[in-house]
């Protein structure tokens, strides 16, 4: 049955959530250094608590499948959940849905053999420790066919060397999963690199040092060098080449994930843009009263709704095929279009709010270079419209003709073809 309604039965949850984040997670993100320090002694005391309760609700981590304790909730309740968990940067790590970790523990389960689940994937779950995926290297991330950090084989041990970055949490980490070259002469370009898991206190993993953004409490994207890292063969994830295959076992739910939680966070820049608008008087009217400022509210409103439907099509187009593949334009499309949505209602809501908006005591500077973020973490925005424009363009083929079929004379000869004999009958 088509709908656009909330299932009756999950609008409390929802409710729930956003009151739970409104009020009792938000204000850790003025108080708490990065979510994912979880060995900061505070983290214990103030988020421990919080995520006991998320579990006592039957809420946490519900991207998980049933067969790993999950809900198997879907896509579609996902996102509706992730447009009220990102509210909050703390909302993930309370719900235990955070990236990578969510994204890690799809790849460990996936590909993981019974031991490395036990060691590595069942404390993941439980946010009892977190993780790091790391295939972006400082020569080039958009193209990955320039990683340069190889895996030689050494008996029954893989030898690394080579250096990654922006490797988010690569401080906080237990381990690593990382993408390295193995068969550099591979036929296939697509066919070079295998992934491992690496525990972060492996001998020759050394943080060079940690970047961070503005809006970001501490830097914690590494640049990390990798000297005779030796791993054992069994640390391989998935077949020898195969790190492309594995790494998009991870990526598609995420990035859906992510957008909701975008979504979340320019929804609030345009909440408090509207109230500030009617609050505030110049010459004798409220700024709501401006035409150019209701254009602004209009505009925002707009583009907010048109992705939300976007994101929530696609959410419910994955789980009819249960294959991200099938779904793949439409996850390029939530992707590419996430940043634009993000900076032009952060943009609006700072110039709008005057002098305050450019200050730190408002959100809008951190929305604007987040928006940023969002456009490079997991594949700049041009290489997902690249994706969009390739995927629409299969359904098209060329003609042979000098004149395309739709110009008007040719129509008309069409049209008369098929109903001319009933206008002559008409006419005589
Ligand atoms: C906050 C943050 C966290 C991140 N976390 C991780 C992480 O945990 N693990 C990890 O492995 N990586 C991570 N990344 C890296 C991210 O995946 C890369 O930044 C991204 O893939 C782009 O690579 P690059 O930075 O090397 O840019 P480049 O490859 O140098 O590209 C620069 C720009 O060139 C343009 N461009 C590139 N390719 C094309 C193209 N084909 N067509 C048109 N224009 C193009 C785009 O405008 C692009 O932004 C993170 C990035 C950020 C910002």
């Amino acid at each position: 049955m088509w709908s656009f309604a909330n299932d009756p039965e999950f609008q409390p949850e929802l409710d729930w959530i956003r009151d739970f984040v409104d009020s009792r997670v938000a204000p850790l993100d003025h108080l708490l250094g990065s979510q994912w320090n979880i060995h900061d002694p505070r983290f214990k005391q103030l988020v421990r608590p919080l995520q006991a309760e998320v579990k006592a609700r039957g809420l946490w981590a519900c991207h998980l499948g049933p067969e790993l304790g999950g809900k198997g909730y879907g896509q579609l309740k996902l996102a509706l959940m992730n447009e009220q968990i990102g509210r909050s940067r703390f909302g993930p790590i309370v719900f235990g849905c955070q990236a990578p970790d969510t994204g890690n523990s799809e790849i460990l389960a996936h590909y993981g053999t019974p031991e490395q689940k036990k060691r590595w994937l069942e404390p993941l779950l439980a946010n009892e420790i977190v993780s790091c995926f790391t295939i972006t290297e400082p020569q080039g991330g958009a193209d990955p066919l320039q990683f340069r950090m190889t895996a030689v084989q050494d008996g029954d041990h893989w030898v690394l060397n080579g250096e990654k970055w922006f490797a988010s949490n690569a401080r906080f980490a237990n381990f690593y999963i990382v993408m390295a070259v193995t068969d550099p002469d591979a036929a296939s370009p697509y066919a070079r690199a295998s992934m491992f898991i690496v525990p972060a206190d492996t001998p020759g993993i050394a943080i060079v040092r940690n970047y961070g953004f503005h809006g970001e409490p501490e830097d914690v994207h590494g640049h990390v060098r990798w000297s005779n890292v030796r791993v054992p063969a069994e640390n391989m994830l998935g077949g020898r080449g195969e790190a492309f295959t594995v790494a998009q076992v991870r990526l598609s739910g995420g990035r859906m994930h992510h957008a909701m939680r975008t979504l979340a966070e320019a929804t609030k820049c345009f909440e408090q843009l509207c109230e500030r608008m009617v609050s505030r008087e110049t010459k004798g009217k409220r700024l709501a009263d401006l035409q150019m400022v209701q254009e602004k509210i209009a505009d925002s409103w707009v583009q907010l709704r048109q992705f939300r439907l976007l994101v929530l099509e696609t959410a419910w187009l994955a789980d009819q095929s249960k294959d991200w593949k099938a779904v793949r334009k439409n996850v390029s499309a939530v992707k590419s279009i996430m940043p634009k949505v993000l900076h032009d209602i952060a943009e609006r809501a700072l110039h709008l709010h005057g002098a305050l908006g450019v200050t730190t005591q408002v959100p809008f500077t951190d929305a604007l270079i987040n928006s940023y973020h969002v456009g490079l973490a997991d594949g700049p925005t041009e290489v997902h419209k690249m994706v969009v424009a390739r995927e629409v363009l299969k359904d098209y083929r060329a003609i042979d003709t000098m004149f395309p079929d739709y110009m008007l004379w040719k129509e008309e000869e069409r049209a008369l073809a098929l109903y001319g004999d009933d206008l002559r009958a008409v006419a005589a």
